[in-house]
């Protein structure tokens, strides 16, 4: 996208599109011109939520804060601008033997993205959110001024801000920790499950591994209800390694990435397709259980292999659903959940289940709580807000929230465990449609 000009500006999902300004600047003094010469104003980084929360009136896109400050190789500190990607930082510390101590499944997500939603990834039940290795950030305020903001110093500020929606101000740089590796691949077992019970006793026994995740058939009913694959991983180590992978441990060859290269029509996603895509999916595997190594690409972002794949939704665009629930009604509310969706006959082809461990009580706004959460992808059209609309309903019956980073329809009183952020100049559009409670 061109900064500084007026443009259409959409998310992940396609939906909502906005017409605004989008303006990008590298120094700070211009910045704060920005932030003091608006009323309202929003940091964007890569646009990789789904819905309207980096979306407002003027938005300041984070592209041109794209410098790393400094990595230490030896101890795998690393410090960079807010709009520095995801990607980038793996591109340069793997080769060095150091991995993101949690990511979420999409690598094209910048720093200041991942840290005001609080990003989560297939270890939070192990390792928690993204907060836990950030060591400080620098913040601008709604005076303009650049806050140091860490455990010690503006703990109050830090603490908001993370898992904060951009609404207390703009992240300039960020120092993480990294965690260290051997190799560049994941020790993997992929196992089948053929329905709630066993898809939940298999999460239970894979407590111990630090990455655990399943896909999950969201249009099976009756007994094959939560018909799904666990997929559980180990960084692996040097001496497990096959010997054919063990030559380069830490290089990934360079792959090539097929790009969606217009927006399909609308009806090629349907009931039917997605029945079938399902089919396929749980059938390509042939046995109950595969155990291999993977390389971290393949087992942390499968979809980052296809550019562009949101396209495959149409024009109208996606909303992507994500609730947790807490962990001693986790099966009950899962099975009312995917029972409504398969009622409602609006499949999502992309159902992911992932465990929540305890959440870090300082890091208030941030969306884990320990239970299931299960996120869905569905194309928009008329009859969306109301299956929306029935599941909200039973999150709220069950206790759960909706993660803010993935929402655009939600009913308000799932979203408000988000506190300490209002009254500012930083306004998105969702937290519009959060205050007027729609
Ligand atoms: C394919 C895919 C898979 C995903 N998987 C996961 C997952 O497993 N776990 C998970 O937690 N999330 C997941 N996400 C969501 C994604 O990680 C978050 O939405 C993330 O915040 C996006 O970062 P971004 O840089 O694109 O920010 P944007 O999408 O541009 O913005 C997201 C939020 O961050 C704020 N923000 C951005 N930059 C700054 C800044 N510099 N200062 C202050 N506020 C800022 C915005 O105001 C907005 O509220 C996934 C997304 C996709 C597309």
């Amino acid at each position: 996208m061109k900064p500084n000009t007026i443009q259409k500006v959409t998310n992940w999902g396609n939906f909502p599109i906005v017409e605004k300004v989008l303006k990008s600047e590298d120094s700070v003094e211009k910045i704060k011109d920005f932030v003091l010469n608006n009323n309202e104003v929003i940091a964007r980084g890569n646009g990789r939520c789904y819905g309207d929360a980096s979306l407002g009136e003027n938005i300041f896109s984070t592209k041109r804060l794209n410098k790393f400050i400094g990595f230490n190789r030896l101890d795998g500190v690393i410090e960079c601008e807010s709009g520095v990607l995801l990607s980038d930082i793996l591109e340069i510390s793997v080769p060095y033997g150091f991995f993101l101590s949690v990511t979420p499944g999409t690598k094209f997500v910048s720093i200041g993205g991942a840290i005001a939603s609080d990003v989560h990834g297939k270890n939070h039940h192990a390792e928690g959110c993204f907060s836990e290795s950030l060591i400080s950030f620098k913040l601008m305020n709604e005076n303009g001024k650049v806050l140091l903001c860490s455990r010690n110093q503006n703990a109050d500020v830090f603490w908001a801000t993370i898992g904060g929606m951009g609404l207390t101000g703009i992240i300039l740089s960020a120092t993480i920790q990294l965690k260290k590796i051997e190799t560049a691949y994941i020790r993997q077992e992929s196992i089948k499950a053929e329905n709630l019970d066993e898809i939940f006793q298999l999460f239970d026994e894979s407590e111990d591994w630090t990455y655990t995740v399943a896909w999950i058939d969201c249009l099976q009913k009756g007994k094959n209800i939560g018909r799904s694959i666990l997929m559980r991983g180990e960084h692996a180590t040097l001496n497990e390694l096959p010997s054919t992978l063990a030559k380069n441990p830490l290089k990934l060859k360079k792959k090539w990435m097929p790009a969606v290269p217009f927006y399909f029509p609308g009806f090629v996603l349907n009931a039917f397709t997605v029945k079938l895509f399902n089919w396929a999916y749980f059938n390509k595997q042939r046995t109950k259980i595969v155990k291999n190594f993977i390389d971290y690409e393949t087992f942390f972002y499968p979809l980052d292999a296809v550019e562009n794949w949101n396209k495959i939704y149409g024009k109208k665009g996606f909303i992507q659903y994500q609730m947790v629930i807490p962990k001693e009604k986790g099966k009950q509310g899962m099975k009312a959940i995917l029972e409504t969706i398969a009622n409602s006959g609006n499949g999502s082809f992309l159902a992911v289940l992932k465990l929540f461990g305890k959440n870090n009580p300082n890091a208030y706004n941030s969306f884990p709580l320990e239970g299931y959460t299960l996120a869905l992808d569905f194309k928009v059209n008329k009859k969306l807000p109301t299956l929306v609309r029935q599941l909200d309903e039973i999150v709220e019956q069950f206790g759960g929230r909706i993660y803010l980073t993935k929402d655009s329809m939600s009913k308000a009183s799932l979203t408000n465990y988000l506190n300490n952020v209002h009254n500012s100049k930083f306004v998105s559009l969702q937290h519009k449609r959060i205050i007027n409670g729609n």
